[in-house]
């Protein structure tokens, strides 16, 4: 049994349900198509005993600009953005040293942002003057060298610098991971450069309700413009016939479209669900080498009382990074002393994600993205450990700790593994050198009426989220262009 739509969109992660919704919305026929019970992708919503949130620390939607603003305004919805703010904790630990807090009050421009940061690197004068040279040298970067420095490494662009202090360089390496979620010596300059000044210069916070009502409100324009979602459906293969697509199949259904937009990953979607054989050699080469993202283990804590006082966590050493070197070190079960630590708590942002009285935080810490993993537990224990020591007096107000997931548990809910290693990305394929910015894989594929969506192709910098929506917000157009031009290269002859 066949069914006829415009557009098949396989997958609703942020990227598909916002792609969707502006077809849907510009008046085409709209399927979503999801392997998951539920919508949301990497940014499902979880509901437990009360608490809510997602599944693992996400956080960095700014106020006044960025994809999310865009998307909610091309999607008339502007008004139900809705971001929360709270302050962000900001620890640092030096070798051997104790933690040092500073405190982010969002919305608040201090007069010296990095007079905090300093102090806490404990710099004497010479090193505070080269390391403002150089974070003054990188905001004022202008479009044409961000578009250069798509080719130079986070690595390679300190290498051109003298004399950078220590925990400059870690602070690089470090949101190299964390912002960029690359391998250090892999992420372009030009990509951490983008996140940096936007989270400098923009107030960033948390939705109302979570990032699952964010994919709700999406859902609901696709659906109030006729378009149709269907969960539990998994997509077994995208059909091509003679170069060009034709639908997608179910294990029980065939579903008929003359385009598809796959937001299951750029590595599936070419090497499971179309198929090697339906693409160019040199084509699946280039695929098969594109990079993954870091992966990322967390947990939560539930509170029988609100003892965490900020709505994020950031720790960090000038030596908690993670380059090629330490993650093979890290798949031994060595790990860096001293682990990079993300945390958010929900309920400091809205307080209806938890119930009166409680409070949940969700942490973790970055690590590889094989869903085969074997470290992920002893992390996550590590994880444990270096919580106890940075906050003793939270600890005898733990109820549970529970949610434990790492890039197994991601890979299941998002993209299938079908290279060795690969699978369990935080976001999707890195932000690497030859991946990224003008280098970013064309949402467009070889096949016609086959594109891509998502954190993988066709967006624009920033975070995880950012680039799944942005990608949305720049892949409906092409996809709406392709469908005209396929309608006049059709039409019926009189
Ligand atoms: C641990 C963790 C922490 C993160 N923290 C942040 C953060 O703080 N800030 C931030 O901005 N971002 C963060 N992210 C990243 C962000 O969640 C992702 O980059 C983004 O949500 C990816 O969206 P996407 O559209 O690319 O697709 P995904 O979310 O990967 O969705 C893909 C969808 O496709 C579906 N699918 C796949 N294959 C099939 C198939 N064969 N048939 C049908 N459906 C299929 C999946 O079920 C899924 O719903 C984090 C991610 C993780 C995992």
């Amino acid at each position: 049994m066949a069914d006829r739509h415009d557009v098949i969109v396989v997958g609703a992660g942020l990227g598909g349900v916002v792609c969707g919704a502006l077809l849907a919305k510009s008046g085409l026929k709209v399927l979503v198509l999801d392997k998951n019970n539920r919508v949301g992708g990497k940014q499902m919503g979880i509901s437990v005993r009360g608490f809510k949130g997602e599944m693992w620390p996400t956080y960095g939607i700014p106020v006044e600009l960025g994809p999310f603003v865009d998307a909610f305004r091309q999607l008339g919805i502007e008004s139900k953005l809705n971001i929360m703010l709270k302050t962000q904790a900001l620890m640092y630990r030096r070798p051997g040293g104790e933690w040092v807090t500073m405190v982010n009050v969002a919305g608040k421009q201090e007069k010296d942002p990095t007079e905090n940061m300093f102090n806490s690197w404990q710099l004497d004068a010479k090193e505070r003057e080269v390391s403002l040279g150089v974070l003054a040298e990188m905001a004022l970067l202008t479009p044409e060298q961000l578009y250069e420095l798509d080719d130079v490494s986070v690595q390679q662009w300190l290498a051109q610098h003298e004399n950078i202090p220590r925990p400059l360089r870690g602070f690089f390496a470090v949101h190299a991971n964390l912002m960029s979620t690359g391998i250090y010596e892999l992420v372009a300059m030009s990509e951490l450069a983008r996140i940096m000044v936007i989270f400098g210069s923009s107030t960033t916070g948390y939705p109302k309700g979570g990032y699952a009502r964010l994919v709700e409100d999406i859902v609901g324009v696709l659906k109030a413009n006729g378009g149709e979602v269907r969960t539990n459906a998994r997509v077994e293969r995208i059909l091509v016939d003679d170069g060009s697509v034709t639908g997608v199949a179910t294990k029980d259904r065939v579903y008929k479209a003359p385009i598809v937009v796959s937001n299951a990953g750029v590595h599936p979607t070419v090497l499971k669900l179309v198929g090697e054989e339906h693409f160019d050699k040199g084509y699946v080469n280039y695929v098969k080498d594109i990079v993954p993202s870091l992966g990322f283990a967390s947990q939560r804590y539930i509170f029988s009382k609100p003892v965490m006082e900020h709505g994020v966590y950031i720790g960090t050493s000038e030596d908690s990074f993670l380059d090629s070197e330490r993650l093979e070190k890290m798949a031994e079960g060595k790990f860096p002393e001293v682990l990079s630590f993300y945390g958010v708590v929900p309920s400091n942002f809205d307080p209806d994600m938890a119930p009166p009285g409680k409070q949940m935080l969700v942490l973790g810490t970055w690590c590889s993205p094989d869903p085969k993993a074997k470290e992920i537990k002893a992390l996550q224990k590590k994880v444990d450990q270096q919580f106890e020591e940075m906050f003793p007096e939270a600890v005898p107000y733990i109820e549970s700790r529970e949610g434990y997931m790492g890039p197994a548990q991601v890979a299941t809910l998002s993209r299938d593994p079908v290279l060795p290693g690969l699978g369990g990305e935080a976001v999707g394929l890195a932000v690497t050198v030859g991946y990224c910015g003008k280098n970013k894989p064309l949402a467009k594929s070889p096949i016609s009426g086959l594109f891509y969506v998502g954190h993988d192709a066709g967006g624009r910098a920033f975070l995880g989220t950012h680039q799944a929506v942005s990608s949305g917000l720049m892949v409906a157009p092409l996809v709406q262009k392709y469908f005209i031009e396929r309608k006049a290269v059709h039409r019926p002859q009189p």
